[in-house]
């Protein structure tokens, strides 16, 4: 679990420890993770920034060691943050396509060689996005970045289904998490409750627990013939016209 210290991997992480899987989470923030690691018994972590190539090999490691075989990745860290396209800083620009996409293609590589170096089966779980389809306002590095995890996610589904490697996405839309929490934080102080009224057709936003049962279902044997397919979990936000 790739960003298994709040939000979403948070909730996955626990997910995956209360179907029996032995968990191992990252972050960057080493309290944070111990934190994270308190309330997840049954789970391991190290401090990994995904955007480093030389750090998510060490985590792969270490996850190896102590799950005594890998074969399950939500790969979930990621990053985002609000500016119209006008005033995107290259630095900001630079940032998030590092941490979204170049760190989701090191973190699937690593394991995806991993997996085929011991001639083992598995299912790795990419973290898209709705924005992945649709060009939010305000959001084009973020929408760049998550497009190009839909297209990293069925090119590897392409090049990696002989290994017996399963590769799809989850793309969720609003979610209440510590992420949009701090964006929202910025805006007026209804923005949550107008969102979910206008542009999500089940009339709310969604729970990080709804996408955590995503990545369970896609990391499954249930979803033993799903195989680079992005799972949209969004209330019928893309639904509309
Ligand atoms: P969050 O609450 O901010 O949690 C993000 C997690 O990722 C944290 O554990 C964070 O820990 C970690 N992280 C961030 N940058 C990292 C890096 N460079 N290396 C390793 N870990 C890193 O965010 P969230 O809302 O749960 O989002 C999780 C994923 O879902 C993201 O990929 C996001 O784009 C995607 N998503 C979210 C929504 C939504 O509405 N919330 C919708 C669609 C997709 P540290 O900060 O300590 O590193």
């Amino acid at each position: 679990m790739s960003g298994g210290t709040r939000g979403i991997g948070f909730a996955a992480a626990r997910r995956f420890i209360d179907e029996g899987s032995r968990v191992f989470v990252t972050g960057r923030h080493a309290d944070d993770l111990e934190t994270a690691l308190a309330s997840l018994d049954g789970a391991d972590g190290c401090v990994c920034d995904v955007s480093d190539p030389a750090q998510v090999i060490a985590a792969v490691a270490a996850a190896e060691k102590y799950t005594g075989g890998l074969s399950v990745v939500a790969n979930n860290a990621g990053i985002s943050q609000r500016d119209a396209f006008l005033d995107i800083d290259i630095d900001d620009w630079d940032r998030i396509i590092a941490v979204n996409l170049r760190g989701m293609f090191l973190v699937a590589q690593t394991v995806a060689r991993l997996l085929r170096d011991n001639s083992r089966q598995g299912s790795i779980v990419n973290m898209a996005s709705t924005n992945g389809f649709g060009g939010e306002e305000d959001y084009a590095h973020y929408n760049a970045s998550k497009g190009g995890v839909v297209q990293l996610t069925r090119s590897m589904a392409v090049e990696l289904g002989t290994y017996g490697i399963r590769v799809n996405a989850v793309c969720p839309g609003y979610i209440q998490t510590p992420l949009n929490e701090g964006i929202a934080a910025g805006l007026d102080g209804d923005f949550v409750e107008r969102y979910a009224r206008e542009r999500i057709p089940l009339g709310r936003v969604g729970t990080p627990e709804e996408v955590a049962a995503a990545y369970a279902f896609l990391a499954s044997d249930e979803a033993s013939f799903i195989h680079g397919a992005m799972l949209v979990i969004d209330g019928g936000q893309l639904a509309v016209m």
